[in-house]
């Protein structure tokens, strides 16, 4: 290991990282970053590297993009803040809400928003507490979620993702929050089951989850259309066509988390649209602002508003509300962002790009260390295993997501190691020699790790 920039050093002796194995930390150093521009970003050494993770999964129009820039810029001359507490409003706020409106794939009446995509989720639940407390039901709180899925880190969000290492040590998941199967077909189906029988079986299952805690009890059912950070795991096919009719029976609200999937990631403005889920109220962050500014927000429709209305009315006032909650700059920043995936066509151009990111990824199946790929649009997942026949994974110690990851880091980009799982989700601005040059670096870094 090459001794600790000066830089670096300042970094750990500074900065508290997020998701990073802390102990190890004085031995890899950190990768500092300087600038961006377009899908390169480029570290305080010159090093230039394929951002193909669009940071973490949200600057889907790149870098250095000057029409942000300047809306920003214009934003923060004319009012850097404002809330919405108390009856206040802003332009910005007002104007996006608007656009949400008219994109959502359902009717949605009101936009609610939080900073993050986290806090969208835990607001989520607050509001289908609030909600059945609201109709006179106040047994109907439990959410469920899925194993692998993830929702985000505060304590109820964290409660929702269904990954160890988000519970390990935090003593979480809360009471009241049931993960159901994860509905990963390649890992999941049983030897000789069809892609159909496996979804039948996952319906099944959550049916008897509900009726084994009692629907009565159970407010709300929490999915993201194409898991993200549990591995890129692409629903099988019918999958919410046949949980959605479960749901309706027992009158438990769809939570749609389209944090990732949303703005155009999977070929349709919304994972919805491209998995064919009918959310109740959706969750949206990341590529709303194509994370120029952190924002997020909850989208809920005209009948559960209305409850609300109705509550508030005899409790006295709606109590929840971020600081930060549609941020002005934020706001400004998702209606551009917004403006510009639609006057840019960056949806024609996501689905132009999608068959060769198709080809590309199942071409690396050839390869003896990749067990399946997965891909949905312009994000997807190469899982690596030990043994292609049989499936069977690398022990944890092997660590090889990360090894594999490093490699690629070496030559020139970013990708997410996600247990075994390499995630690709390039900026949806990427040309196709762009992504070609990614693909090229990605499997020299698997030749190089065989
Ligand atoms: N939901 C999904 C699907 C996510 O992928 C994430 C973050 O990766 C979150 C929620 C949490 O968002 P944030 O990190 O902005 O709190």
């Amino acid at each position: 290991m090459p001794p600790l920039s000066n830089v670096q050093q300042r970094d750990i002796d500074s900065v508290f990282h997020p998701y990073t194995p802390l102990h190890k930390l004085s031995e890899t150093g950190t990768l500092v970053i300087d600038h961006g521009k377009g899908v390169f970003i480029y570290d305080t050494q010159g090093n230039e590297y394929i951002e193909g993770m669009s940071g973490l999964w949200c600057a889907g129009l790149g870098f250095g993009d000057e029409e942000l820039i300047d809306a920003a810029t214009e934003q923060l001359r004319a009012l850097p803040y404002y809330h919405l507490f108390a009856a206040r409003g802003t332009e910005p706020a007002i104007e996006l809400a608007e656009k949400l409106k008219e994109l959502a794939p359902v009717p949605i009446s009101k936009v609610f928003y939080t900073s993050s995509g986290s806090e969208a989720n835990d607001t989520q639940v607050k509001l289908a507490w609030y909600y059945n407390n609201a109709l006179g039901r106040p047994e109907k709180k439990k959410i469920i979620s899925r194993q692998k899925a993830y929702h985000g880190v505060t304590i109820m969000a964290a409660s929702l993702t269904g990954l160890g290492p988000n519970h390990k040590g935090f003593d979480l998941p809360v009471d009241g929050v049931l993960h159901a199967e994860c509905p990963h077909f390649y890992r999941n189906g049983l030897e000789g089951e069809t892609e159909e029988e496996f979804t039948a079986r996952m319906a099944n299952s959550l049916r008897a989850l509900i009726e084994r805690e009692g629907p009565e009890t159970i407010a709300a059912m929490i999915a993201e259309p194409v898991m993200g950070a549990g591995g890129v795991i692409v629903p099988p096919k019918g999958y919410f066509p046949a949980i959605k009719p479960i749901l309706d029976e027992h009158d438990i609200m769809l939570i749609d988390d389209e944090v990732i999937n949303g703005f155009c990631r999977t070929g349709n403005w919304w994972g919805a649209e491209t998995h064919d889920m009918v959310p109740t109220t959706m969750s949206v962050a990341k590529q709303l602002t194509s994370a120029y500014a952190p924002l997020g927000a909850v989208m809920v429709p005209d009948d559960i508003y209305q409850a609300f209305v109705d509550y508030t009315s005899r409790l006295g006032t709606f109590g929840h509300g971020f600081t930060y909650g549609g941020h002005p700059l934020g706001c400004a920043l998702g209606v551009k962002a917004i403006e510009i995936y639609q006057k840019r066509d960056i949806l024609s151009h996501v689905r132009a790009l999608a068959p060769l990111f198709e080809r590309r990824l199942t071409g690396l199946t050839e390869h003896p260390l990749v067990g399946e790929a997965r891909f949905s649009g312009l994000v997807g997942g190469l899982e690596l295993v030990a043994d292609k026949a049989t499936k069977r994974a690398f022990d944890p110690s092997h660590g090889v997501g990360a090894k594999v990851s490093s490699l690629i880091e070496k030559r020139g980009a970013i990708l997410r190691p996600l247990g075994d799982t390499i995630a690709m989700c390039p900026p949806m601005i990427i040309k196709e020699d762009e992504l070609n040059a990614l693909f090229d670096r990605l499997e020299g870094a698997l030749d190089e790790a065989e």
